[in-house]
């Protein structure tokens, strides 16, 4: 058992039913771990120590180990690899703003979604990632660092929807007040468009942003980017969307990464603005980031701010996204893929 994944009344009746411990016992435990981060049973030092000893033997607390790490001399940027129980690795990230530090998790061991322009679906998705998985990056980065991080992306490796009931136990524990205590409204959680998880999810009650990763106007050139595009039309996502919103009442938040001769032209900014126009909504343009493997290039700054103009013009909200760490940026997943490359 996963004992980091458990939520606190599962916690309890695990330690009552099997341990015959009382619920305050579990109640530490639970704040040892999701609140003082500790690493270790032995770290835990109000619990008696035979039922530390116990806890060791019958839970064991997977810790995720850091592997490797780059920090960013520009910003202070600093990637992470992390090796998991069973040896995979994965990568995030933690950015400091003046508003507060910003952890980027993965959510799975690489991705299925097949998007062309990404690094991380190349090898395709090996497994999902548990909830404690997902937490351990939040807290070790935490541990680690000494600062406290206040907001949470989840727009990592892997696609979160495709490991719907994991995310929605990393919210939840991550977002307790008795653990780290993580507003939900400080998570956002990026998806390439799953209708049926986007509703789903809109009936969780949770205040969490959720961003669209569209990357295109139309279902044409989204197919060429995405292959769930082939799956789910333009409109069932945007419809899906639309309805996120009217049960949660939080702004849309919609990426768009330019890519030179393909999305990037004026023409495609007019057609952005009249599919969003209606929407309480955010597009975040994102120059794309080319991989090795792919010939796709970055659009040139004129041409991005040209695009933001005609966005702005039609009175949609639009931000250029800052390249944190462009000197340690190699794309997305290229630190996880150059150690698996040079590891096999
Ligand atoms: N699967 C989710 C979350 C992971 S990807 C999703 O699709 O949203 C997180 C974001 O990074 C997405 O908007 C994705 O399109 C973007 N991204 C992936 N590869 C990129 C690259 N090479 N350059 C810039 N952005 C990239």
């Amino acid at each position: 058992m996963d004992i980091k994944s458990l939520y606190l009344d599962e916690l309890i009746n695990e330690m009552k039913i099997n341990n015959k411990q009382p619920a305050f016992r579990a109640k530490q435990i639970y704040q040892w771990i999701h609140g003082k981060l500790v690493a270790s049973y032995d770290d835990m030092t109000n619990l008696p120590k035979d039922l530390r000893s116990m806890l060791k033997e019958r839970y064991p607390l997977k810790v995720l180990e850091a592997v490797d790490s780059l920090v960013s001399e520009k910003d202070g940027t600093i990637k992470y690899l992390f090796r998991l129980s069973d040896n995979r690795v994965i990568e995030s990230v933690l950015m400091k703003y003046h508003h507060g530090n910003s952890v980027c998790i993965s959510s799975q061991v690489g991705c299925r979604m097949g998007c062309s322009f990404c690094a991380s679906t190349i090898g395709g998705r090996e497994r999902d990632l548990t909830a404690s998985e997902m937490l351990d990056q939040i807290y070790r980065i935490q541990s680690m660092s000494g600062e406290r991080v206040s907001n949470v992306v989840v727009m990592g490796t892997g696609e979160p929807l495709d490991n719907y009931d994991n995310l929605v136990r990393f919210i939840r524990i991550l977002s307790d007040s008795e653990g780290l205590n993580i507003s939900a409204r400080n998570i956002t959680v990026s998806t390439c468009g799953l209708p049926e998880e986007i509703r789903r999810l809109a009936q969780e009650e949770l205040p969490i942003t959720l961003a669209l990763s569209l990357h295109a106007p139309n279902d044409d050139i989204r197919k060429k980017l995405m292959p769930i595009a082939n799956k789910y039309e333009l409109s069932e996502v945007m419809d899906a969307f639309a309805y996120y919103y009217e049960k949660t009442g939080r702004r849309l938040t919609f990426e768009y990464c330019l890519v030179e001769g393909i999305n990037d032209e004026e023409e495609h900014a007019r057609e952005l603005s009249r599919l969003l126009r209606g929407y309480n909504c955010h597009v975040n343009l994102i120059p794309i980031n080319p991989i090795k493997e792919r010939s796709y290039v970055k659009s040139n700054s004129n041409k991005i701010q040209k695009f933001k103009n005609i966005l702005e013009k039609y009175r949609i909200n639009v931000t250029i996204r800052r390249e944190m760490g462009s000197d340690i940026n190699a794309a997305c997943g290229q630190l996880r893929k150059s150690y698996i490359d040079q590891n096999s």
